[in-house]
């Protein structure tokens, strides 16, 4: 850390040292020229360090998205067995057993993935209604009037 501050510092100068040695070159004060050249660097520097903190962020952001957006494939919402009782959201992956540590109690808690099956059926409500002949609406009716007499 001090050996890299030491080293920027003696760059910073011997920079501004060339800068210094231009302007004396043509006729300016070597003074002049050593501060513009220290100003410039620093200028650059900071905009460099700037510009490249917003890339980093934006870089991180990104990739917490990508983040979010895995768990939300394969995540649960899961509750700790604890007293405490707190729940969290945990990624999940089918082929290994799968453990996450409560933020409350410290513990690592095993995840039990279970699999249930169902047969899929077909809807009852169709779009299409039945079609009931008038005939066998007569037969019906005399059935329930047979039926009552
Ligand atoms: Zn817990």
């Amino acid at each position: 850390m001090l050996k890299k501050l030491v080293f920027q510092v003696l760059a910073l100068f011997a920079i501004s040292t060339l800068f210094s040695a231009f302007f004396h070159y043509f006729g300016v004060n070597y003074f002049i020229g050593f501060l513009v050249g220290t100003v410039l660097q620093i200028f650059a520097f900071s905009t460099f360090n700037t510009a490249l903190t917003a890339y980093v962020a934006l870089k991180n952001k990104k990739l917490e998205n990508e983040r979010i957006k895995e768990f939300s494939y394969q995540g649960l919402d899961v509750v700790c067995p604890c007293y405490k009782k707190v729940a969290d959201f945990v990624p999940v992956k089918l082929n290994t057993q799968n453990y996450y540590k409560c933020k409350e109690c410290n513990k690592t808690v095993s995840i039990q993935l279970t699999c249930d099956t169902a047969i899929t059926t077909e809807p009852i409500i169709s779009t299409e209604l039945p079609i009931v002949s008038e005939e066998l609406i007569k037969q019906l009716q005399e059935r329930a009037s047979n039926a009552n007499t």
